[in-house]
């Protein structure tokens, strides 16, 4: 799925700006080796476009997207909402000022690429199922949030013998 914008269309005059409201697709993406998908897929997108003066285009991308997959700490199902805000500014042109846009190619911008990109860098460093997810428990693997427990006994000797070794 892929959604180009042509810039250059638009007609706008040195320091004028309009706001669009785009409906986009995004793919699923991994992150922490897992899989997610954006629910639903097709996001309402707004993108501020302004040319500005001396040439080039000042841009702002703006939208919320739910993300579903596993929960990082207990792997049930998670769907945070991400609020995404990007900007981009493309300024070709030589010199030491030049500002070239991966998303922008001539006049056309890649908005899909760009929104793709921005939900990534937008996401938490955990994706949850929520802030206070108590995960699961590392010696047996029980779900914690149904079955809040400590182990009191002494650990098995097997497990014992098992932390010595050393995971590089
Ligand atoms: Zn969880
Ligand atoms: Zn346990």
């Amino acid at each position: 799925m892929s959604t180009t914008f042509d810039l250059g269309r638009l007609g706008l005059t040195s320091g004028e700006g309009r706001r669009f409201v785009l409906p986009v697709g995004l793919d699923p993406f991994f992150f922490g080796g897992e899989r997610y998908s954006v629910a639903p897929e097709q996001v309402d997108i707004g993108l501020d476009v302004a040319r500005m003066i001396g040439g080039g285009w000042s841009l702002r991308l703006r939208f919320a997207a739910r993300v579903e997959g596993p929960c990082m700490r207990c792997l049930a199902g998670a769907a945070p909402e991400i609020a995404v805000d990007a900007r981009e500014v493309d300024q070709p042109g030589g010199g030491s000022d030049q500002l070239d846009s991966p998303y922008v190619d001539g006049d056309d911008l890649d908005v899909s690429a760009w929104a793709h990109d921005a939900l990534a860098l937008a996401l938490p460093a955990q994706i949850v199922c929520r802030d206070d997810c108590a995960g699961l428990c590392p010696v047996c693997g029980e779900d914690l949030n149904a079955h809040p427990h400590e182990h009191e006994r002494a650990p098995d000797p097997r497990w014992a013998k098992l932390s010595e070794l050393r995971f590089e």
